[in-house]
């Protein structure tokens, strides 16, 4: 892709520095608020709809971004596979009704996902973004195979109970979900994405809960087929935490555990835990980093003055050498207000 945007993202992901810092901001945007006229729910079905209001987002700014990061929503495979979800008044917590792993045994059910048929939607919204954005990069969400496991296609009682009880059906379901999603991701790649947006982590909880042998073989090992089966200039690992299941809980950011990810930028609420100036001493010779905007507080309810005295104080912990990138930790609330998305993007360009 020819575009001052891709090359300033690409210079971050080098780890070099880029002419200015770039920023990007991502969330449900068919359920944001003040966007009004798409359906989180439709989108989940109609790549058109997905793909329409992340345009229409940035239409709406009054400061392009550098990156768009695609965001559906993260139990899709879950979803073909006959989990149901509670949607609701276009909020974008849909909560699980049930899922298609109930007992050890169902692992073995599952079947591999076809890009071309189950998961065709979330393609076509890969190609229509590819189609008519031209000039702006765009990354694809991909969750962890042992996120999806736990989140959407079983439970996480159910995975923490056949870790122990029934390893050999967890591994076959963990196989069909592996191979599904390194399908997937190549074809949103084919189809035109920069890259993906790998998140590992979901909400925390299997930082708390496994072991370090359990995340090497269930969450690590898995991963890392995905990451290297799929070719790509921007492959970006989001660590998802909570302060409720902290990575803190095992000390795996500050020792440095998460170099062992093929990636070349990592992303976690800095805000949580480990800050970026702390994450760059330890990862910095590995990873770029993107970072530094607090989506539960300042993002959210913050004034724009706040948000740009933020950016500021990123940029000015972390911005030093290059390898950096402005970004939420996880996705921002459908209604962060869209003066805010402009105060980040004003406050890029100034302190940038
Ligand atoms: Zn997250």
């Amino acid at each position: 892709m020819e575009s001052e945007r891709f090359e300033r993202v690409m210079a971050v992901m080098r780890r070099e520095v880029p002419d200015r810092v770039p920023w990007s901001i991502w969330g449900h945007f068919p359920a944001v608020d003040w966007l009004g006229r798409y359906s989180w729910e439709k989108s989940t079905r109609d790549g058109e709809e997905s793909a329409a209001s992340h345009i229409a987002l940035l239409r709406e700014l009054d400061y392009k971004m550098d990156l768009l990061k695609v965001t559906p929503y993260y139990r899709f495979m879950a979803m073909q596979w006959g989990s149901s979800f509670d949607f609701r008044d276009n909020r974008e917590d849909a909560p699980t009704l049930s899922t298609v792993v109930k007992e050890a045994e169902d692992w073995g059910k599952l079947w591999v996902l076809n890009p071309k048929k189950e998961l065709r939607e979330y393609v076509r919204a890969n190609e229509i973004l590819a189609r008519d954005l031209r000039r702006m990069p765009f990354i694809y969400t991909i969750p962890s195979p042992i996120i999806q496991a736990m989140n959407g296609v079983g439970t996480p009682e159910r995975v923490l109970e056949d870790m122990e009880s029934n390893p050999d059906a967890l591994r076959q379901g963990m196989e069909t979900i592996t191979e599904t999603t390194i399908d997937f991701a190549k074809a949103c790649v084919d189809a035109g994405a920069a890259g993906i947006f790998f998140g590992i982590g979901g909400g925390g909880r299997i930082w708390r809960d496994f072991t370090v042998e359990q995340l090497e073989e269930y969450a690590l090992g898995y991963d890392r087929r995905v990451l290297e089966a799929v070719d790509c200039p921007i492959k970006m690992m989001h660590i998802c935490s909570t302060p409720q299941g902290n990575a803190e809980d095992k000390g795996l950011m500050e020792a440095g555990w998460f170099k062992k990810y093929p990636v070349d930028c990592i992303n976690w609420d800095a805000h949580e835990y480990t800050w970026l100036d702390r994450a760059k001493e330890i990862y910095g010779d590995r990873f770029a980093v993107c970072g530094g905007l607090n989506r539960v507080t300042t993002l959210r309810t913050g004034t724009p003055a706040d948000v740009e005295a933020e950016v500021k104080k990123a940029i000015d912990d972390a911005g030093e050498g290059g390898g950096f990138m402005l970004g939420p930790g996880c996705t921002v609330y459908q209604d962060m207000p869209r003066d805010n998305y402009n105060a980040v993007g004003r406050a890029a360009i100034r302190y940038g």
